[in-house]
């Protein structure tokens, strides 16, 4: 993982509100003597309206001013998703601390009472930036961390877990409302031969071409029949994952048993159509795809991976390169 990054003033921006030109002076060369980045407003009104164009690291607010006070700043910008994450120092003169009490409610990080010592304003404003940078850092490695342990690493497409945890939500609903909904279970035909003809490495660019060509074919799936909003056609888009080795599954949220087999016949063609080049050598897969959809009998979503999967075996065993579909105990296999 990243290291975290030294501090270093000039990597941020700090914005100072105060009515009177001679504080805000005396701030300013503060910072900059510092070699903090800054930029300045004489109201509550102006620094409302500087936020907008600029996003400083930190905000230093002097309580009292005529017109929006600082509390009523510091209530709008906490209120504001865009500017809720800032640090807001208070400047407060020694008679207004009464206030910061309701400041700390506001949500304000911390407060220097006028006059202020510079190495006590200055070691308050680094405590922040640090603080806030450390949030930011440790936020952004667990962001980073959860996308990692759902996304399968060669295909980047979401691994079993984060697969099936979707398709247990679309589960529930299902179960709930009683919409429609079905699974494919697809597996690559003969494709320990591939690895072993051309080597591990062209079996991985199989398995990349093989989701290429599952997403591409996902997104164009249409609804035929009836007008939709985008919303409604991107919910019933199927969403792929992979189990492990070449074995995958696509989660078909609103999707029917017709819809569903539409769905997987399309897939199955669509990948005799392509081809991997490796040297002189052309490299072609087919799929087996096994397809169940929700029944109201259905406990749980293994129920549904368990007819998948007779179906995806009953695919495999009848030739390969074929969809079946397993509904109400019945098999039906075709091309
Ligand atoms: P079938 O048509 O019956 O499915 O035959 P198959 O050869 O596809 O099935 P089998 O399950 O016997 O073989 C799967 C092979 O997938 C074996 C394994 O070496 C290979 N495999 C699994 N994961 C990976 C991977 O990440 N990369 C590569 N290149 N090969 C993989
Ligand atoms: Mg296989
Ligand atoms: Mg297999």
């Amino acid at each position: 993982m990243k290291k975290l990054t030294p501090f270093n003033p000039e990597d941020f921006l700090i914005l100072v509100v105060d009515d009177i030109r001679k504080n805000l002076q005396l701030l300013i060369e503060i910072l900059d003597a510092s070699g903090y980045g800054t930029t300045f407003a004489f109201s509550g009104k102006q620094a409302l309206e500087r936020l907008e164009a600029t996003e400083p690291d930190l905000i230093l607010l002097d309580l009292m001013m005529p017109e929006i006070n600082g509390l009523q700043v510091c209530q709008r910008l906490k209120e504001n998703p865009k500017t809720q994450h800032i640090p807001i120092i208070f400047i407060t003169a020694s008679n207004e601390t009464n206030h910061l009490v309701e400041a700390f409610e506001l949500g304000a990080v911390d407060y220097v009472t006028k006059p202020f010592k510079t190495p006590e304003l200055l070691a308050r404003v680094k405590t922040h930036l640090q603080l806030k940078r450390t949030q930011d850092e440790l936020e952004r490695a667990y962001e980073e961390m959860k996308r990692i342990a759902a996304t399968d690493e060669l295909t980047g497409i979401p691994n079993r877990r984060s697969i099936f945890k979707f398709g247990k939500q679309e589960f529930e609903l299902s179960q709930r409302y009683n919409f429609p909904f079905s699974l494919l279970m697809i597996d690559i035909d003969k494709f320990k031969t591939i690895n072993d003809t051309y080597g591990h490495d062209v079996g991985d660019e199989a398995l990349k071409m093989m989701v290429n060509i599952t997403l591409n074919c996902l997104r164009k799936v249409d609804y035929i029949g009836r007008l939709e909003t985008e919303a409604e056609a991107l919910s019933k888009q199927g969403h792929l994952g992979r189990l492990g080795g070449e074995e995958f599954v696509v989660i078909l949220p609103h999707t029917d048993l017709k819809g569903a087999y539409i769905a997987a016949q399309r897939l199955r063609e669509a990948m005799t159509k392509e081809t991997l080049q490796v040297e002189d050598k052309t490299v072609s897969i087919t799929v087996s795809i096994g397809v169940a959809t929700y029944d109201s009998k259905d406990k749980k979503m293994d129920d549904m991976l368990k007819r998948a999967d007779l179906a995806l075996f009953a695919a495999k065993k009848n030739g390969r390169n074929r969809v079946a579909i397993m509904h109400n105990e019945q098999l039906k296999l075709s091309h």
